[in-house]
């Protein structure tokens, strides 16, 4: 997309030409179009819980029912509520990301110290998560509360998918100069055609489990804008009926590949690594 701008030329008040700028608004033309299908999709996203609460408080308003029938209504505004709060505050979220406001502060952390320590929540819970960990090194430079974010978000999606099992395996091992950490459920698994989307906004399974679960439809996305701007990669694998393993890797900060590198491509005995 060119923008055009005509400017004339004069010289002692006598117009000898025209000047024209061509401007290339590709981006600005992108960033619009974003901007109002991004609108659209969160208005969407908002008035149907909106609705549904308004719907049923104004049947609990206008009839007497059965003590047994109201609390079913309240529960259903309660949880179209939460939703409504989850939404907005994912969604803030990422929109803060995205726009690069939200400060990273990075450390050097044991990624299998922080992993152990998001399952330890899990200890109590319906589903039993393994820590299936066979990396020897797993120093990484990381913001740890972020990386706590996506474990929850991947370990909280692997458990909301599975309601017929209730194993989920999480396996951390070095891959190269990576970590890679994999979050491996029995689950409803994924149709193959809707793998690819899934990070993207909003995009959730279309189909009626999926729908029946509930969900924002934003995690993944928030994943994935977490992991990119620490320099690691995340992907899903999925056999729809089978399961899902969602993986992400993020550079070693020690790794043996590093070293060598390190020390001029020779291999140095004495160096711990
Ligand atoms: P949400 O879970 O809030 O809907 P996410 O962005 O985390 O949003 O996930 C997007 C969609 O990807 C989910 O709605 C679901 O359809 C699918 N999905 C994510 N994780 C899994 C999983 N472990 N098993 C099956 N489907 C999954």
């Amino acid at each position: 997309h060119i923008d055009v701008y005509a400017i004339p030329v004069f010289r002692r008040d006598a117009r000898i030409g025209t000047l024209f700028v061509h401007r290339d608004i590709t981006r600005e033309y992108e960033l619009d179009l974003m901007k109002s299908e991004l609108v659209s999709t969160v208005s969407h996203e908002l008035r149907t819980p909106l609705s549904s609460v308004l719907g049923f408080t104004e049947l609990l308003l206008a009839r007497t029912m059965k003590p047994e029938k109201q609390l079913k209504y309240l529960e259903t505004i309660h949880k179209e509520a939460k939703r409504l709060t989850e939404l907005i505050n994912d969604f803030l979220d990422l929109q803060r990301m995205e726009s690069g406001k939200q400060q990273y502060t990075t450390e050097s952390a044991n990624l299998s110290e922080i992993v152990l320590g998001v399952l330890d929540q899990y200890k109590l819970g319906s589903h039993n998560v393994l820590l299936v960990d066979e990396a020897f090194n797993s120093e990484v430079e990381v913001d740890r509360d972020k990386i706590i974010q996506v474990l929850t978000n991947l370990l909280s999606n692997a458990i909301k998918f599975s309601p017929d099992s209730n194993e989920v395996n999480v396996h951390l091992h070095n891959e190269e100069d990576r970590i890679v950490v994999r979050i491996q459920d029995h689950g409803l698994g994924i149709p193959k055609d809707q793998i690819g989307h899934l990070f993207q906004k909003f995009r959730r399974v279309d189909n009626s489990a999926s729908k029946r679960i509930g969900g924002t439809g934003l995690g993944l996305a928030i994943c994935k804008e977490i992991i990119d701007k620490q320099k690691g990669e995340i992907g899903i694998e999925s056999v729809e009926g089978k399961g899902t393993t969602v993986w992400f890797s993020l550079p070693n900060l020690y790794s043996e590949h590093k070293q060598y590198e390190e020390d001029g491509g020779r291999w140095n005995p004495d160096k711990e690594v």
